[in-house]
């Protein structure tokens, strides 16, 4: 155990010392631990003032007023939210929405009900790099479109979209702009007063806090008709109902000011991390890194290695790195890619393809070890091949 490395980021990031310090202070009697609605005594209004703050804080670090925040239990809650609560709050006004398929999959299942309810959903294809152009969403709008929905940065391969550019481009059109951030909050500079993005959706554990907890941003919540998934106490003006969890707001609000304040030094470390395990991975013969390698965070690389399946490879691997095929959600069952194979990625390169993630708290000795013993396994699996 004490021997493995962790490199499934992308998956889940290990929580900020920091942040569980945050956590674990808002739990006990002597501690921040009220309802934050029980405004009628002290320990309420303190649990209060904790939430209050931390929304304050994580707004600041994305430019956009602490009201147009609104607490879930994570991003796939939040894409539920505002693909959902758009959907139903307009359909009189259009039944269209435009997404694409190489989208994380609490995005597609969500347009796939909406299908099953009667909107109708383009999901448009990226080219082999993973790209999405801003012509492609264009010409897909119509008299009926409500909604555009893509990611910043694809979970499998890294990818990111030019959703400046693409939000830039939106504004002239009379439809709503959701922006999947999971994978970029933290990881990538992002000021929503430039950013003409109406709903962006975030998650605690994908930079170094808790899970179970996440946020959309509704920009200027009071005029969007945002139909809410849940109703109840009347919590998060009624689109969000529930006790407010404190511990895990908190946590993750002081994840995020750290993710923000590190965030150079993070990607300067993961470009250093790539260097160092592309290199050695460079010394096989037949291998593919995925999709585009310019335009792509560095802590997410997505390669395959001719001959080899993904699955032999990754249990070959098992007891010493943590690597995965692709997105956790897919795990377990043996499936391909939706995302290489919606970029056109097909046969061994598709079946082949692994996943590696890293970030703040991998070493450089970690990848060198891992680097070399990826190229071990893929020698040896290749040589029993041929006996
Ligand atoms: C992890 C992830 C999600 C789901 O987030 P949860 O908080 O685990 O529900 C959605 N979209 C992307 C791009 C992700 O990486």
């Amino acid at each position: 155990m004490a021997n493995q490395i962790y490199l499934d980021y992308a998956a889940t990031t290990p929580m900020a010392p920091e942040a569980v310090l945050t956590l674990c202070g808002s739990l006990t009697l002597d501690d921040n631990f009220a309802n934050p609605a029980s405004l009628q005594h002290a320990f309420g209004e303190r649990a209060n003032d904790l939430v209050e703050n931390s929304r304050t804080n994580m707004a600041t670090c994305l430019n956009c007023k602490p009201g147009d925040l609104i607490f879930t239990s994570g991003a796939t809650e939040s894409n539920n939210l505002a693909i959902k609560g758009i959907a139903l709050g307009y359909r009189s006004k259009g039944q269209h929405i435009i997404t694409s398929a190489s989208e994380h999959k609490a995005v597609l299942d969500t347009c796939k009900y909406l299908e099953s309810i009667g909107f109708s959903v383009t999901y448009l294809r990226p080219d082999l790099e993973g790209q999405i152009s801003v012509e492609q969403v264009l010409s897909a709008i119509t008299s009926e479109t409500i909604l555009v929905s893509l990611m910043q940065v694809n979970n499998e391969t890294g990818y990111i979209q030019d959703i400046n550019q693409i939000a830039k481009a939106l504004e002239q059109e009379d439809v709503f702009f959701h922006v999947d951030a999971a994978q970029s909050a933290g990881k990538l500079p992002l000021d929503l007063s430039e950013t003409p993005i109406d709903l962006l959706s975030l998650s605690g554990h994908k930079f170094y806090g808790p899970k179970g907890i996440g946020c959309l941003f509704v920009r200027n919540r009071k005029k969007i008709n945002l139909t809410p998934l849940l109703h109840g106490g009347g919590q998060e003006h009624g689109l969000r109902p529930g006790t407010l969890p404190t511990h895990q707001i908190a946590g993750m609000a002081t994840a995020f000011e750290l993710a923000n304040d590190t965030q150079k030094a993070d990607y300067a470390h993961a470009v250093a991390l790539q260097h160092a395990l592309t290199k050695q991975l460079n010394k096989l013969d037949g291998v593919y890194f995925n999709g585009d390698q310019e335009h792509k965070l560095p802590n997410i690389i997505n390669v395959s290695f001719e001959q080899i399946s993904a699955d032999s490879l990754i249990i070959a691997l098992r007891d010493e790195i943590a690597i995965s095929s692709g997105s956790a959600c897919n795990s377990g069952a043996v499936e391909a890619s939706h995302v290489l194979r919606a970029m056109g990625i097909e046969g061994d390169r598709l079946y082949g393809a692994v996943r590696i993630s890293f970030g703040r708290y991998t070493s450089i000795e970690e990848i060198a070890w891992a680097g070399q013993r990826i190229v071990e396994e893929v020698t040896r699996l290749r040589e029993l091949a041929l006996e």
